[in-house]
C-alpha cells in the first residue's frame, strides 16, 4: 500500500497541525493553513513530499457564541477511519519512563492533475498504551507544558521512528515552526560517532550532517512566543528518553518487551540538549536554529526581525502563499480557466488578469462570491446582507495583537462614516480556551456590534474554520487586517482575497508591506510605529475618503475594479503556495 509513496526519497514536512480538509478539525489558524497549502502545492507539483502531523482525534475546538457574545467550546472530535488507512507499524519512545506507543494513519492529499502525497497522522490512541499515554495525540494544543512537551516528542521522535518504521527514505526534514524541533535529536542520535572511534573531548554527533539534512521555517516574530520547556520538567517527562531503539512492528511482541527493557539507554546527553537548546530551558526554536542549515522567515519583514532575535544565524526569507485552487471561489475559476487556462499549475498567469480579462467578468463573478456569502450568512445568522451594499470583512484567530477590535475604537466616527456611506461587517474567529484576551474580544465585538444596531449591520459567524474562510473572504468587498506591527509574521487570509478579486485594507504589517501598492492592489492603514489611536484614525479616513467612494463612485465601478484587477494580476500571480514551494525546493531542500 504504500509502495506508491516509498520507492523513492522524500522530504519529510513536519508541523503540529496541518489543515486537510474542512471536514478534519486538526488545525487552530493560519500555520494550519500553510501546512495544508504547502502539501496541496507539493501534490499540484508532483513533488515527492510527505507531511507528518499528530491525529489531534478531538480537534481542535467547536465554537458555539451566546447572546453576550461569550465563547462556549465544544470538543471537535473526528474519526480517523473515516478518511484514512490505519498502518500496522508501531514504535515505542520513552516517556516519563515507560514506553509510550506511536501508531500511524496514513493520509492521502490529492493534487490537482493526478499528483498524491501521504501525510502521515501519528495516534497514541492504542490498547498498549495506558490512559495518559494514549490522550496524548487527542487535544491540538491542550493540556499544560507538560502535555505539550510529550506531543512534540511524539511529533518530532516518534515522527523520525515512523517514517523509518515505514520504510520512507527521507532526503530533507522540514520543520514548520519549532515545535517537531527534537525531530533533530532524534537523527543526532542516529549520526552519532561510535564511541570506541572516539576521543575523549570529541564531539559524539555528528551535528554538521544533521544541519545538512534540515530546514527550519520560524513563525514567530516576538522571543515571548516561542516554545520553552523547563530543565527539571524535561528531565522528568524525558525520563531516560533517550533511550530506546524504538522501531519495532506491531506483531514483534519480542521487541515490544525488548524496548521497555532498554529504557535506560540514553540517546543524546544533557550537556549536548542545553548546548543546542539553551543553558535555561529548552527552546525549540533554539534547538531548530542550531540543527537546521537552512533558516527562513515567512516574509521579508519577518525574515529581518528574527536575524535581530537570532544575532549570528543566517535567516532567509521566504514569504508564504496560498494555495490557488483551494482558495478560489468558484466563478474566478472558471474565468481563469477561460482566460489564463494553465493558472493552477503555473499561477504566475494570473500577472495577465487586468488586462486580459473584462470587467464585467470581474465584477459578474464577485457579484456571485457575494451572494454565496449573503445566502451562508442568512442560513448560519438570519441576518439578510445587502447585495448592493459594501461588505467589510475581518476574520483570523481572535487574540489581542490582531486588533479586531480597531474598527471599533471611535464608535460614533463609524456611525458618521456609514450614514454618508452605507457598509455591512462580517467578522469570525475563535479565541484559544485559554486565551482569555482573546475571549474578552469576542464579547467586545459582540457588545460594539449591538452599539451599532440600526447603522451598521455586523454580523459574527460562529466556527471559523476552512469553509467558513473560503465563503467569507472571497463574498466581501474589502478585506480588513489590523494587527499590531510586527506581531504579523505574514498573515495569509489577505492573499486568499487576492485570488478572488478582493483588495485588503490593512495595516502594514507581515506579507503586506511585500503586497500593497496603495491604490493599485489596495491599501493600507497608518504609519510606522503608529499608536492604536493614529491607527484607527488612518483606518477611518481610508474608508471615508478613498475606499468607500471609490464604492459608491459614478463611473460603474470602472476605477473599483482596476483595483480588483490590481489585486488578481500583482499579488495572487506572486503570493501563491506554488511559489512558495518552487523555492523551498530550490533553496531549501536541494542546496
Ligand atoms: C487563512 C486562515 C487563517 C489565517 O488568517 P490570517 O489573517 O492570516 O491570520 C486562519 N484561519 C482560517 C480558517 C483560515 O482559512
Amino acid at each position: 500500500m504504500l509502495y506508491e509513496f516509498t520507492h523513492e526519497p522524500r522530504i519529510a514536512y513536519f508541523s503540529m497541525e496541518i489543515a486537510l480538509r474542512n471536514e478534519i478539525p486538526t488545525y487552530a489558524g493560519g500555520l494550519g493553513m500553510l501546512a495544508g497549502d504547502t502539501v496541496r502545492s507539493a501534490a499540484d507539483l508532483h513533488l515527492p513530499l510527505v507531511g507528518v502531523t499528530l491525529v489531534s482525534r478531538s480537534g481542535y475546538l467547536r465554537q458555539e457564541i451566546d447572546a453576550q457574545g461569550h465563547q462556549i467550546e465544544h470538543p471537535s472530535p473526528w474519526e480517523p477511519r473515516d478518511f484514512a488507512q490505519s498502518l500496522d507499524a508501531k514504535v515505542a519512545l520513552p516517556i516519563e519512563g515507560r514506553a509510550v506507543w506511536v501508531g500511524a494513519w496514513l493520509y492521502v492529499l490529492e493534487g490537482y492533475g493526478g499528483g498524491r502525497e501521504p501525510v502521515i497522522l501519528l495516534d497514541t490512541e492504542l490498547d498498549e498504551n495506558r490512559p495518559q499515554g494514549r490522550e496524548i495525540t487527542h487535544y491540538l494544543y491542550g493540556g499544560d507544558a507538560a502535555y505539550r512537551l510529550k506531543q512534540e516528542m511524539v511529533l518530532g521522535i516518534g515522527g523520525v521512528r515512523m517514517l523509518h518504521a515505514l520504510g520512507f527514505r527521507i532526503r530533507h526534514f522540514h520543520m514548520n515552526e519549532g515545535h517537531s524541533a527534537l525531530l533533530g535529536v532524534d537523527l543526532l542520535h542516529r549520526y552519532a560517532y561510535p564511541e570506541q572511534d572516539r576521543r575523549p573531548g570529541e564531539p559524539a554527533y555528528d551535528i554538521p550532517r544533521v544541519r545538512e539534512l534540515c530546514s527550519f521555517t520560524t513563525h514567530t516574530p516576538v522571543e515571548a512566543g516561542h516554545d520553552r520547556f523547563d530543565y527539571a520538567l524535561v528531565g522528568r517527562v524525558l525520563d531516560n528518553f533517550i533511550g530506546v531503539e524504538g522501531l519495532a512492528r506491531l506483531a514483534d511482541e519480542n521487541a515490544m518487551r525488548r524496548s521497555r527493557l532498554t529504557l535506560d539507554e540514553s540517546i543524546l546527553d544533557f550537556a549536548t540538549l542545553k548546548h543546542l537548546a539553551g543553558e535555561d530551558a529548552l527552546n525549540m526554536t533554539r534547538l531548530a536554529l542550531n540543527l537546521s542549515e537552512y533558516v527562513n522567515g515567512v516574509a521579508k519583514r519577518h525574515a529581518e526581525i528574527s536575524r535581530g532575535m537570532f544575532p549570528g544565524y543566517r535567516v532567509h526569507a521566504v514569504t508564504n502563499g496560498v494555495h490557488p485552487l483551494t482558495w478560489t471561489a468558484e466563478g474566478f475559476r472558471a474565468l481563469y480557466d477561460r482566460y489564463l487556462p494553465s493558472w493552477c499549475h503555473e499561477p504566475e498567469q494570473l500577472v495577465r488578469a487586468d488586462c486580459c480579462i473584462p470587467d464585467t467578468a470581474i465584477l459578474e463573478a464577485h457579484r456571485q462570491a457575494k451572494q454565496v456569502l449573503i445566502d451562508r450568512v442568512r442560513a448560519l445568522t438570519a441576518v439578510d446582507l445587502q447585495p448592493n451594499i459594501p461588505i467589510l470583512g475581518f476574520a483570523r484567530r481572535m487574540t489581542a495583537y490582531k486588533r479586531p477590535d480597531l474598527l471599533f475604537a471611535e464608535l460614533e466616527r463609524l456611525k458618521a462614516i456609514a450614514r454618508q456611506y452605507p457598509f455591512q461587517i462580517v467578522l469570525a474567529g475563535k479565541a484559544h480556551p485559554r486565551d482569555d484576551g482573546g475571549k474578552r474580544l469576542i464579547e467586545q465585538l459582540h457588545a460594539q456590534a449591538r452599539a451599532l444596531d440600526g447603522v451598521v449591520p455586523v454580523v459574527y459567524l460562529p466556527d471559523y474554520d476552512m469553509a467558513i474562510a473560503q465563503t467569507l473572504i472571497a463574498g466581501v468587498d474589502v478585506w480588513l487586517n489590523t494587527p499590531l506591527r510586527p506581531f504579523e509574521a505574514s498573515g495569509t487570509s489577505g492573499m486568499k482575497a487576492a485570488f478572488n478579486g478582493v483588495p485588503n485594507l490593512s495595516v502594514l504589517d507581515g506579507w503586506w508591506i511585500e503586497g500593497c501598492i496603495e491604490g493599485v492592489t489596495g491599501w493600507a492603514i497608518g504609519a510606522d510605529g503608529g499608536s492604536a489611536d493614529i491607527d484607527a484614525r488612518s483606518l477611518y479616513d481610508k474608508l471615508e475618503q478613498v475606499v468607500l467612494p471609490l464604492y459608491y463612485g459614478s463611473n460603474d465601478g470602472a476605477e473599483l475594479v482596476k483595483v480588483m484587477k490590481g489585486a488578481i494580476s500583482k499579488n495572487a500571480s506572486y503570493f501563491n503556495s506554488h511559489r512558495m514551494m518552487r523555492r523551498y525546493v530550490t533553496e531549501a531542500y536541494i542546496r
